[in-house]
């Protein structure tokens, strides 16, 4: 059994927080072990729960839009959210639920590696862009070590304001430059060619 999959077995019984009493499935995420992509969501809403699978609801209809629009296909990339469990009511997750989760974000991020981290909305741009607001980063980016950061409105934001329809296309549509640099940064200079001194 791969690492993921074994992951995928810890977080299905996690009971590291309250939600684990509420939800019908945990969702752990899913998509390509080689994916260079990683969107990072909030929770699991009602859809979710009941299939064990994040962004399969009206709002998961729209990101594979755009991902369709970026030239990839969802299994290309890796999908998963801040909580792992569905908040009661589609409540906000809230902060002790997020710090219980955070370990199988963490792992899941060390595991698959990936060159860019797209952050969909509040909760998980608060996780990679500390203090910052989404209406003032949306669209930018923030190089870490070997990953990009890009910071993205959450897709049900469009469904309830048509105005950010737009804004969350074009957005997305800076995807592809962002990971060719990132990609560019993460190559390994070749070792300097040795010298025959004598
Ligand atoms: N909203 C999220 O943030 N995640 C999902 O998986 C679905 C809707």
């Amino acid at each position: 059994m791969s690492a993921l999959s074994e992951l995928y077995q810890e977080i299905a019984t996690c009971q590291r927080c309250d939600l684990a009493k509420d939800r019908i499935r945990a969702v752990p995420g899913e998509g390509s072990e080689n994916a260079e992509i990683m969107f990072i969501g909030e929770a699991p809403g009602f859809h979710e729960d009941q299939q064990g699978r994040p962004f399969v609801g009206p709002a998961g209809q729209f990101l594979d839009k755009l991902i369709t629009s970026i030239g990839l296909k969802r299994e290309q990339v890796y999908i998963t959210n801040v909580v792992k469990s569905r908040p009661p009511g589609n409540r906000d997750p809230l902060p002790a639920e997020i710090v219980a989760c955070r370990q199988w974000l963490d792992r899941q991020i060390e595991l698959i590696h990936p060159r860019m981290i797209v952050t969909l909305g509040r909760y998980s741009m608060a996780m990679f862009f500390p203090g910052k607001s989404i209406g003032k980063i949306h669209g930018t980016a923030q190089k870490g070590d070997d990953v990009i950061y890009y910071a993205m409105y959450h897709p049900a934001a469009a469904l309830h304001q048509q105005g950010l329809r737009q804004t969350i296309e074009a957005d997305m549509l800076k995807i592809p430059s962002l990971l060719a640099e990132a990609k560019a940064m993460g190559e390994v200079e070749p070792p300097p060619q040795q010298l025959n001194m004598f």
